[in-house]
């Protein structure tokens, strides 16, 4: 059987991983972390997998685990792949394997802002941030699904939240924005953040509203500006479209939310790309593509 590493652990990689064992291939999934990709910062029941009505995340995870041991494919957490060249997979702790196909399905990172003390905020979770106690609001930056859900989880944890975004209107779905509205958080709109610095009780925040700066002192600040594709170099040299099939030349194929358009990075989508990759894999290597 033709071993497949399937590298990301998320709704792409795990589809492409069953879609590979199902039609004849023998896939190893390799995640860095735990099993389940985005599903883990998904804080809210899912509302639309069809069939699945208001699945918790955290179950359709145990299902992803039930799915791939039903299939007998071997999963490895916790170890991240570096580079693959010659066909040879590399891992962070420097341990090679022999895969003649990559199936690479990183999903996406978070977008970072170019301002002073964003390093220092990157370098501290919001968890350890929060860890002291101060009685100042944490500063969640963002217009988009991951900043409202941040929003709604910290609110219903109890912490004052302030929302600020630097445009007028937002992209989060209409029922995160209904919840936020209702739970009466503070929001400035067409207002950015310019600059941070820790201060003996939590950071000052500088921010920058229609033209005139303020500072303000919070005990967190959370950058949820978006979301970027994840692709190291030394996994794929050449980010690749999810529509251009290009398995057999290169042995390569990136999926999921990393080269799905931005529109369509949903779970159904990743789900969808994961079983292109394993067809288009299979097709190749009869010569039917
Ligand atoms: C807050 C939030 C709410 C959402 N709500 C919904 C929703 O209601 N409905 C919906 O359809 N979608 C929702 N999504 C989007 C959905 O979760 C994603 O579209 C989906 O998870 C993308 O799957 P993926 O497998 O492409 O990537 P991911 O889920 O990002 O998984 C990628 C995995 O690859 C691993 N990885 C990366 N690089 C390596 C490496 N070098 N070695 C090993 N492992 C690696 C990562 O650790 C990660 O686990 C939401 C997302 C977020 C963040």
């Amino acid at each position: 059987m033709t071993q497949v590493a399937v590298i990301g652990g998320g709704p792409a990689g795990v589809s492409c991983a069953i879609w590979l064992k199902r039609l004849g291939m023998d896939p190893v999934l390799y995640e860095r972390r735990s099993l389940g990709g985005q599903l883990h910062d998904i804080t809210l029941p899912i509302p639309d997998l069809p069939g699945e009505p208001w699945i918790e995340a955290l179950a359709l995870i145990d299902r992803f685990k039930q799915h791939l041991h039903a299939w007998r494919i071997p999963v490895f957490e916790g170890q991240e792949a570096v580079e693959y060249r010659d066909r040879l997979l590399i891992l962070r702790d420097g341990r090679e394997r022999h895969y003649p196909f990559l199936a690479y399905a990183p999903g996406l990172k978070i977008r970072q802002l170019d301002i002073p003390g964003q390093e220092w905020i990157a370098s501290h979770s919001t968890s350890e941030m929060l860890m002291t106690s101060y009685p100042y609001p944490v500063l969640v930056v963002g217009g988009g699904d991951r900043a409202f859900e941040a929003v709604v989880r910290l609110a219903e944890t109890e912490h004052a939240v302030i929302l600020i975004h630097r445009r007028e209107r937002f992209r989060a779905r209409p029922d995160f924005q209904k919840k936020v509205v209702k739970l009466g958080i503070p929001i400035l709109v067409n207002t950015q953040l310019r600059s941070i610095e820790p201060a003996s009780e939590g950071l000052t925040a500088y921010i920058e509203e229609e033209g005139h700066m303020s500072v303000m002192r919070v005990s967190a600040v959370m950058i949820r500006i978006g979301m970027e594709p994840d692709i190291q170099p030394g996994l794929c040299p050449l980010p690749q479209s999810d529509v251009v099939p290009l398995w057999a030349d290169n042995r390569i194929r990136c999926l999921g939310d990393a080269v799905n358009p931005v529109a369509f990075r949903s779970i159904v989508s990743a789900y969808a790309s994961g079983m292109a990759a394993a067809k288009e894999l299979v097709m190749n290597l009869k010569g039917e593509a």
